[in-house]
């Protein structure tokens, strides 16, 4: 998905070159003799090729585009899609040897070079060949130092090598070139720090990989995994009380992912002989916003702890509502009723509320590609964008009901 959409901003931005005329003359001496552009019109198979194009009809973009290039005598930008088209297609050889050979044509302007070279390492990186791809791009920055499709190209294959330094070196290029790239570029250095700090932590470098922590949540307040990561840190270091500053400090930063801190800080608190202050972190959740059920089903669990079964079934009630396929909750319900004996009116009370309720899986969804998965995720693995998960909110199957009522 990604490779197209680079194909496709490749192909826009030669357009937009084309149509503005920079560095494209009308007529260009080719292999001693003039070719002109304007040729290109007067056949179908230019149009229709792009036509084709667009439709996503990749073989037959391929059959018009090899008859325009035959009639419009091997315009440059021609064959250069034609490679990348048989580079989607998987045959990476076939685009390799296409690009190659524009590379050696002798009158090449550097922005003509630095995108021939640009196709001829994304050709790489499909084929799998990191280090000549990777060669390939930091040549297009030679040329043209603020080229993003290059920068952006090196950052992956860093990151696919666990390189986090030198992905967070190119990143930062990258980030300096507008102001709309610095702040696309904060959420991810956020995450390539947090990745670095993670490696530091396993080479033993405990004060690194708490600095690189520290930077990540520095840099973009929302990198969660580096709040968990630094207060795990502390917690083994001996220092609980460090741990749960950090922990509370991701409560407040991103309420919405507290609940990937409530196992770590209940007990925190309860090692430290404070469990009330879970019950209060728990209802000042509750009271920011109501619809929160992870604090409803962690403050449940704690007042079962505490054999407070009664409570803790009107906590799980009033969750449900707001999750109601949330299995954890179903089965929370289940375990605090047969502590309570099956009593029959609150199994009635129970039941009554679930046929309200809305069932449906795979509630986190990538904004970027849509990808779902049942597991909130740092990175998607189908466009491999950074922290791009949200949760899909369900709607009580009473209140749509309602609204269907109201439509008629
Ligand atoms: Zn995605």
């Amino acid at each position: 998905m990604r490779t197209e959409l680079q194909l496709l901003a490749v192909l826009v931005a030669l357009l937009v070159g084309l149509v503005a005329g920079k560095g494209w003359e009308r007529y260009r001496l080719k292999d001693g003799r003039w070719v002109d552009r304007r040729r290109l019109r007067d056949t179908p198979h230019y149009m229709l090729g792009l036509s084709f194009l667009v439709d996503q009809q990749v073989d037959q973009a391929i059959d018009e585009l090899t008859l325009a290039a035959g009639a419009g005598g091997q315009v440059l930008e021609i064959q250069m899609i034609l490679g990348n088209l048989y580079r989607q297609k998987g045959q990476v050889s076939r685009a390799i040897t296409i690009h190659q050979a524009l590379l050696q044509r002798p009158s090449l302007a550097p922005l003509e070079h630095a995108y021939v070279l640009l196709c001829l390492g994304l050709d790489f990186r499909h084929g799998g060949f990191v280090d000549r791809a990777s060669e390939a791009f930091r040549e297009v920055l030679r040329i043209d130092p603020r080229n993003r499709h290059a920068l952006l190209n090196l950052q992956k294959l860093h990151e696919e090598q666990h390189q986090w330094r030198e992905a967070v070196e190119i990143r930062s290029q990258l980030a300096s070139l507008d102001t709309r790239s610095h702040d696309d570029s904060q959420p991810i250095l956020g995450f390539l720090r947090n990745q670095i700090g993670l490696q530091r932590a396993a080479e033993g470098d405990v004060v690194g990989a708490i600095r690189s922590f520290e930077e990540a949540i520095d840099v973009e307040a929302r990198t969660t995994p580096a709040y968990l990561n630094l207060g795990d840190l502390h917690a083994r270091e001996g220092r609980p009380a460090d741990a749960i500053a950090v922990w509370e400090r991701l409560v407040d930063a991103s309420p919405d992912r507290a609940y990937l801190a409530f196992e770590r800080l209940e007990q925190a608190f309860y090692s430290r002989g404070v469990p009330q202050r879970f019950v209060d972190l728990c209802q000042r959740l509750i009271r920011q916003n109501p619809q929160d059920w992870r604090a409803r089903l962690a403050l449940s669990r704690h007042l079962s702890a505490q054999d407070q079964p009664r409570p803790a079934y009107e906590v799980l009630l009033e969750a449900l509502p707001h999750h109601p396929h949330g299995l954890a909750i179903h089965q929370e319900i289940w375990q605090v009723l047969s502590t309570l004996g099956l009593e029959p009116a609150l199994v009635q009370r129970y039941r009554d509320l679930a046929r309200e309720a809305v069932f449906y899986l795979d509630p986190h969804v990538c904004t970027r590609c849509r990808y779902r998965s049942t597991a909130l995720l740092w990175q998607c693995p189908q466009c491999h964008d950074w922290n791009s998960f949200v949760e899909e909110r369900t709607t009580p199957a009473k209140v749509m009901a309602d609204l269907a009522r109201e439509i008629e």
